[in-house]
């Protein structure tokens, strides 16, 4: 094994909603991780990377502390960090460097169903519960209105019933939590993801060169997830037809058939799932002998 200091180190969420799609990606590109038996450290076996499994609010620390290389994280937590940092007058130490298209959520302002909201003005004089201080102060220096932040660890939903704030600043995914406590969204300060963030010192080139190798084969992975292979005949005439119908392919293979100067194969890759509606589109275009296939790997 490499010195540790020779090892790439990524913080990842020890348990949460981004744990498993986090060591999941990475497997994808293929490491083969083993835990440490105190659940804190997922050693790499055929990389030189391992995981540190932490709380995912410390992950911008220990990046921008350069303690690991890279973190993955939702953007929501990124840019709290980010403007917390800015607040004291600090500089941020950590970049990010790559959006990972899962953890998808929003942080959003919430009332009491019922509530007027007129856009950010009637947010003046009110009390706003929320964990995300630095993004929502952020939000009400932006819109220039005067309201005060209540700052809440947790359940920030309960507030208003508390009589402990007029609106709440939290995270959305679906909105049953928001629904279940009566509560109504009524505006959205930021779109979030999970992203991988990476420290701002220079890696020197080995660890810079592994580092944009996972990045690539991440780029894969993410690409085949929607993916698909598929193989038609197709009458020569309905070629155009055909191909304007393939959702997100580029350029088709198109083959011979033997024995028959009508018709030719049109084998594609669809950057983009492909749906019962679309085969019957492509039937209905003229399309015979339809076959989808899931694509395992790509590489650009
Ligand atoms: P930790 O113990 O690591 O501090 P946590 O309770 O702060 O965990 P989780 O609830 O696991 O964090 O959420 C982790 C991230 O998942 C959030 O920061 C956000 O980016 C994303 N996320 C996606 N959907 C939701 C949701 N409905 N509620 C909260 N976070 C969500
Ligand atoms: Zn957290």
């Amino acid at each position: 094994m490499e010195p540790s200091e020779q090892r790439i180190k990524i913080a990842v969420q020890k348990t949460g909603r981004l744990t498993d799609h986090s060591i999941d990606l990475l497997e994808r590109c293929g490491l083969k991780l083993t835990r440490s038996k105190d659940q804190l450290i997922c050693y790499g076996e055929n990389m030189p990377i391992d995981l540190l499994l932490v709380r995912d609010d410390d992950i911008p620390g220990l990046v921008g502390e350069d303690i690991c290389d890279l973190g993955i994280v939702g953007l929501n937590v990124v840019e709290e960090k980010r403007l917390n940092r800015a607040a004291e007058g600090r500089a941020i130490e950590f970049k990010q460097i790559y959006e990972l298209d899962f953890g998808h959520c929003r942080l959003a302002l919430a009332a009491p169903d019922g509530t007027e909201y007129n856009g950010p003005e009637s947010l003046e004089k009110t009390r706003i519960a929320t964990s995300y201080t630095g993004l929502l102060k952020h939000f009400l220096e932006e819109n220039r209105v005067d309201a005060e932040p209540v700052y809440f660890s947790g359940a920030v939903e309960i507030a208003p019933k508390l009589g402990r704030a007029d609106f709440i600043c939290d995270i959305v995914s679906t909105g049953g939590t928001l629904k279940a406590n009566g509560l109504v969204e009524v505006d959205t300060l930021l779109q979030s993801e999970a992203v991988v963030i990476q420290t701002q010192q220079p890696l020197g080139e080995a660890k810079q060169a592994l580092v944009d190798k996972i990045l690539q084969r991440l780029d894969g992975v993410l690409q085949v997830r929607e993916s698909k292979y598929i193989m038609l005949h197709a009458p020569k005439d309905a070629l155009a037809e055909i191909h304007a119908l393939l959702p997100g392919s580029e350029a088709p293979t198109v083959l011979r058939l033997d024995g028959d100067d009508d018709k030719v194969a049109v084998h594609a890759v669809c950057r983009e799932n492909v749906f019962w509606d679309t085969l019957e589109n492509l039937k209905a275009a003229g399309a015979s002998s339809l076959l989808v296939l899931p694509v395992e790997k790509m590489l650009a």
